[in-house]
């Protein structure tokens, strides 16, 4: 009889986790894999898919704006939020059930319940009771939105995972964030055709992004009428029916139908039974605090993705998932190279970037040259909208080397992912130089700038 009842037990049925169990299995693990809710997890059923969906769909307010230029008289379009809402929710269910059949034909065994760790080995189903033993845990529990500090009316204030639910389209919505999901959401409700207000606590909205980047995000998305209100924050919110007051630290309020916060997530550790087994915190994050190989502080425990709140991004996840069913069952160490990750905020204009920003580069590089542009793209000369792309590349003046890249603009996130191998691969400001452009394009510019913006040398031996 084994010494086990599976070799490997994951819990949570995310990108992640579901890597994991499927790569596992496929190295002749016998796997069981435990999700409390819908298999596929954030990305899938209430974050990046349906948030692309949302804002492909949104998107066509402005197709259609653009198409008077080129000629085109289009009746006054309507847009009906349930279809959208029913049409997401089929594409949705039509993802689980490929989750699911996925992981069944590698040979893994789903089992739908909550599951809390016992002790090192053991795992208990809260649905049934059950108890299983593992050779090896898992932890694949991704996060949660935060919901800020006690602040009266807090209890009317929605996150992204109700936003995916609404009944009813809000005309108006005040969102508090300057991040990924408040913006995201921002310009897929603009998009639609709600009043937006944006509350952010800072002085400009993604902290961490290029200054430019943050500036031109700002300035396009105040241009498509959407309210930005920086330096405040939402104290209290007062319900009247439907409608909705939010009182801001600044003294002043907004009306809407709506409140919105995305303000961060985080690890979803609550009461999974760590502190049975022993697995250590990360003080600094609050995620399991993981090595390299994402074992935990327990050696046979390990966590990927969102819990371990390194990189809260589903490609991250699903390479560390990956990794570790291939380092433990495959006999093959793999380490997860977290260096230079690309990202996009799908915001409305997108933003893609990978490698280090201006201010980045300057605190590590003795010199760094910026070489950046600032364009009406071809379709606007046409359709008249007032918008303008950036595209920007940060190079170490020392070895040429291009450090960062980073884009505002229609296809951003497209055009980062192929950037992003060159900037991996060390490509120098020669390479993109040396490489013949694609016209008429807007990537093209990354391969023609030739004048220097900003040249930054300094001595960083006297430091
Ligand atoms: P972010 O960390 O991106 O943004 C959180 C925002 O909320 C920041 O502007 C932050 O301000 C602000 N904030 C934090 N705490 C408070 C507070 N107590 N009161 C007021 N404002 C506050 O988190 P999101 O929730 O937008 O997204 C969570 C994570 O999910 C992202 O970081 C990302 O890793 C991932 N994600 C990725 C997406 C993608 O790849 N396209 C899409 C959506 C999510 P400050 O900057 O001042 O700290």
């Amino acid at each position: 009889m084994a010494e086990f009842d599976v070799d490997l037990f994951v819990i949570g049925g995310g990108s992640g986790g579901v890597r994991a169990a499927r790569i596992a299995a496929g190295h002749g693990a016998r796997v069981m894999i435990a999700e409390e809710y819908r298999m596929g997890g954030t990305c899938v059923i209430r974050g990046c898919v349906p948030k692309k969906l949302f804002v492909i769909g949104s998107h066509v307010r402005h197709e259609i704006e653009d198409a008077a230029g080129f000629g085109w008289t289009i009746p006054p379009a309507t847009f009906d939020w349930p279809t959208l809402i029913a049409n997401k929710d089929k594409e949705i269910a039509r993802l689980e059930a490929a989750y699911t059949a996925n992981v069944e034909k590698s040979g893994a065994q789903i089992v739908k319940s909550r599951a809390v760790i016992e002790d090192k080995h053991t795992v208990r189903l809260l649905e049934n009771d059950r108890t299983i033993t593992a050779r090896y845990i898992l932890i694949a529990t991704g996060g949660a939105p935060n919901h800020g500090a006690m602040i009266p009316g807090i209890e009317h204030v929605i996150s992204s995972n109700e936003a995916f639910h609404l009944k009813t389209q809000p005309k108006r919505i005040v969102i508090q964030g300057g991040g990924y999901i408040a913006l995201e959401f921002a310009g897929i409700f603009a998009g639609f055709g709600s009043d937006v207000t944006v509350i952010y606590r800072g002085d400009n909205i993604l902290r961490g992004f290029d200054e430019d980047v943050r500036a031109h995000v700002r300035s396009e998305m105040e241009r498509q009428g959407i309210t930005i209100l920086t330096g405040c924050t939402v104290a209290k919110v007062d319900r009247h029916g439907d409608e909705f007051t939010t009182h801001l630290s600044n003294g002043s309020s907004v009306a809407s139908d709506q409140v919105m916060f995305a303000i961060g997530r985080h690890p979803a550790v609550a009461d999974l039974g760590l502190e049975k087994a022993g697995v250590a915190i990360n003080p600094k994050n609050g995620g399991i605090a993981v090595d390299h190989f994402s074992k935990s502080s327990v050696d046979n425990i390990y966590a990927i993705g969102d819990v371990t709140h390194r990189h809260n991004l589903t490609p991250v996840a699903i390479r560390e998932g990956h990794a570790f069913a291939d380092t433990v069952f495959g006999k093959r160490e793999v380490k997860v190279d977290h260096a230079t990750i690309p990202t996009a905020v799908f915001s409305q204009p997108e933003v893609g970037t990978v490698g280090l920003t201006e201010t980045e580069a300057r605190a590590q590089f003795s010199h760094v040259d910026i070489y950046k542009t600032n364009f009406r793209p071809i379709k606007a000369t046409m359709s008249g909208r007032d918008t303008r792309m950036l595209i920007k590349l940060v190079v170490d003046g020392a070895t040429d080397r291009v450090l960062g890249c980073h884009i505002v603009g229609d296809a951003a996130a497209e055009i980062t992912q192929a950037v992003a191998i060159a900037v991996k691969m060390k490509a120098t400001k020669a390479d993109f130089d040396a490489t013949i452009a694609l016209h008429p394009t807007a990537a093209e510019e990354l391969v023609t700038m030739r004048t220097l913006a900003k040249r930054y040398v300094r001595d960083m031996t006297a430091e």
